[in-house]
């Protein structure tokens, strides 16, 4: 049965993904549909209700400069805010939120139910209905079918789902919900190639059965940063966090029940994180180790319900409880939930182009665990880029894209198709070769303009940003301004903070050395002339200590960007190219690079096969 109407968008699954690529269509304008197979689990974290830490929080940010919105989400409904790795450089500063469950998924829910131009439905995507290659609409487990010109996928984890406890296993799309049987299948039909892949969650530990007096307590963070640069005001009263460890009791109850632990068994035939082990590896692959570090976090305000980050299982309930029974401040503890692992279909993503298109058909495009990542961030991004352009397909606009040299969400979507995708990927700092420049703080600066574009960030949050902007360089102009020089008081101060004075510095000298903030200038007399903000005067300090590097990251960037900017065709046959070698001319044919820079990151091709694809275009282009 046809449904009575079209849309322009179709958007299947509300988790990070989904969310964002709704929104992102409907807020463009475009009638969009958002097909879910539960409306009370939109938005639902299903692991850690926890948004940010490194190489995320970075992602999260940049997805606000951009117009999303998991950013004001997380401000939202944080029960802890955290500032990681501030012992470390500016680079891996990450912002982390440890979220109330429940309320982040309320917000979620409110607003996709409030968004104009947006419907939400509740109904279990079967099969894609297709002319050709080219995407008609979609049929439901009900035998509905809705028409749309395009279509975003992001089914997460549910895609033939199977969920393991111990040696038991059943279908689920998460603990307690349906998997989605169907849709692989459909997939399969229109040739598109899928693998397996896994992932675990730990178990959730009833609060009043722990000894809080026996563990230790981790408190949020006290200074005022948010995820969105337009979230303001105070911070929300915050809950603790606490820590404890595992012991030789601990590992010895592992180790006795490996023989129970589908994963030892090999029950489970797909790859799992290589980030994220389950308590179990850690045990067997780090044997040395005499203790693992475990965080008790929060779930909700109004739950009693712990999450237990580090101890991620499949091992049997009764094994779970009797080894964190073990643990000081846990001999009496209570599961509520067991903790589980769960096998699942994603699509190969060097089908993918980087719109995140796939490449064979026309009007479709994923996101999400879907693609092969694990981690709300991750997911959330690629939902907006699929969802931008799903509708500038609709429009017929040019797609929109985003480099490695601009963002993380560039290097994750660039990495999906470049790299063979064979376990569930995560992003890490480590994954950008520009990490200095591609900082939490200045996510504004690089995207705000692109958001803007899209037509997705609005005149005043823009005038808000080039104020705030401003401040920080009429800031910068004054300590150049202030002059500082070595009299006696001086001397001394600097020597309390480890540094030297020896002749005349501006204020601007003597913040590029790392032992000297702007705390330290103001015991030198320096005031600022209007007051900054925490994170304005975070970027200030960056800016001017990391400068001379910063300088040569820009430089290397100009030079990414003539690689980027050299375009291969898109019908080029590759095999009827001499002078490639065998596995690069295979690698090139099946992946259909967009660019010599891609060209160059794909594994099997290497600098001569560039140089052959360089010659070839010069001579193209009669250069
Ligand atoms: C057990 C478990 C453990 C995890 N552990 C971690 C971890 O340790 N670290 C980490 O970073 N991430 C972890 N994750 C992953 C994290 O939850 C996901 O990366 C993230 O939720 C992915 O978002 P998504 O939007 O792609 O999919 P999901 O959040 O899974 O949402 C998928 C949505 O699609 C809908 N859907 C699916 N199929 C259909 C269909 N055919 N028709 C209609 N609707 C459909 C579902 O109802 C759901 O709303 C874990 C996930 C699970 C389930």
């Amino acid at each position: 049965m046809r449904y009575p109407g079209d849309y322009a968008v179709i958007v299947v699954g509300a988790g990070h993904a989904g969310l964002e690529a709704a929104l992102a269509c409907a807020r463009l304008g475009l009638p969009t549909l958002l097909l879910t197979m539960n409306l009370d689990t939109i938005g639902k974290m299903s692991c850690n209700p926890a948004i940010g830490g490194p190489g995320k929080s970075q992602l999260v940010r940049e997805l606000d400069a951009l117009g999303g919105e998991m950013a004001r989400a997380a401000d939202a409904t944080f029960l802890q805010l955290k500032m990681l790795n501030l012992s470390k450089g500016p680079a891996v500063h990450s912002l982390r939120a440890q979220s109330d469950r429940a309320e982040y998924a309320r917000y979620m829910k409110r607003l996709v139910e409030t968004t104009p131009a947006l419907d939400v439905k509740q109904a279990e995507v079967t099969d894609l209905i297709m002319d050709g290659p080219a995407f008609q609409g979609v049929k439901t487990k009900m035998g509905f079918e809705y028409y749309a010109k395009s279509l975003v996928l992001t089914t997460g984890t549910f895609l033939r789902g199977e969920i393991f406890i111990g040696l038991e296993s059943m279908p689920a799309g998460r603990a307690g919900e349906f998997p989605a049987g169907a849709l692989t299948a459909s997939l399969h039909t229109l040739g598109i190639r899928t693998g397996r892949l896994k992932t675990g969650t730990t178990p959730r530990l009833d609060r009043r059965s722990i000894d809080f007096s026996r563990i230790q307590t981790e408190p949020g963070l006290e200074e005022r940063h948010f995820f969105s640069f337009e979230t303001t005001g105070s911070l929300r009263p915050q809950q603790p966090c606490y820590i404890v460890r595992t012991n030789a009791a601990t590992h010895k109850i592992i180790l006795a029940n490996l023989d129970r632990s589908p994963l030892y068994q090999g029950l489970i035939n797909a790859v799992g994180p290589r980030y994220c082990p389950s308590i179990e590896d850690k045990v067997v692959r780090f044997a040395d180790k005499e203790s693992h570090q475990l965080f008790l976090e929060p779930e909700g305000a109004d739950t009693t319900e712990m999450y237990t980050q580090g101890f991620s299982s499949s091992l049997p309930y009764d094994v779970q409880l009797a080894a964190l029974r073990t643990i000081p401040g846990l001999e009496k503890v209570e599961i509520m939930r067991p903790a589980y692992a769960i096998a699942y279909d994603f699509i190969y993503p060097e089908q993918l182009d980087r719109s995140l298109k796939i490449k064979a058909l026309t009007g479709v495009y994923t996101a999400g665990q879907l693609n092969g990542t694990s981690g709300y961030e991750e997911a959330a991004v690629q939902g907006f880029v699929a969802g931008v352009n799903a509708a500038r397909f609709v429009q017929g606009q040019e797609p929109f894209v985003l480099t490695r040299e601009e963002s993380y969400i560039g290097t994750l979507i660039d990495d999906l198709i470049t790299k063979e995708i064979r376990e569930p990927y995560r992003m890490l700092t480590s994954r950008s070769e520009y990490r200095l420049f591609l900082r939490q703080d200045n996510a504004e600066d690089r995207l705000l303009a692109r958001g803007r574009e899209l037509g997705l960030i609005s005149a005043a949050r823009r005038e808000r940003y080039q104020q705030s902007r401003d401040r920080i360089d009429r800031e910068k102009t004054r300590l150049q301004e202030f002059k500082i020089t070595p009299q006696p008081q001086v001397v001394e101060i600097l020597a309390g903070l480890g540094e030297k004075l020896t002749a005349p510095a501006s204020g601007y000298a003597l913040l590029r050395r790392q032992k000297i903030n702007l705390a330290g200038l103001r015991r030198l007399g320096y005031t600022p002339a209007e007051e900054l903000t925490p994170p304005e005067a975070e970027k200030l300090e960056i800016e001017i200590k990391y400068e001379s590097f910063l300088a040569e990251v820009t430089l290397q960037i100009q030079q990414a960007r003539a690689a980027e900017n050299c375009k291969l065709p898109p019908e080029l046959d590759y095999t009827a190219l001499s002078g490639l070698r065998k596995e690069a001319r295979e690698k090139l044919q099946k992946t259909r690079p967009e660019t010599i820079g891609q060209a160059a990151r794909l594994a099997g091709v290497n600098p001569a096969d560039i140089a052959v694809l360089l010659v070839w275009l010069h001579a193209r282009s009669g250069r």
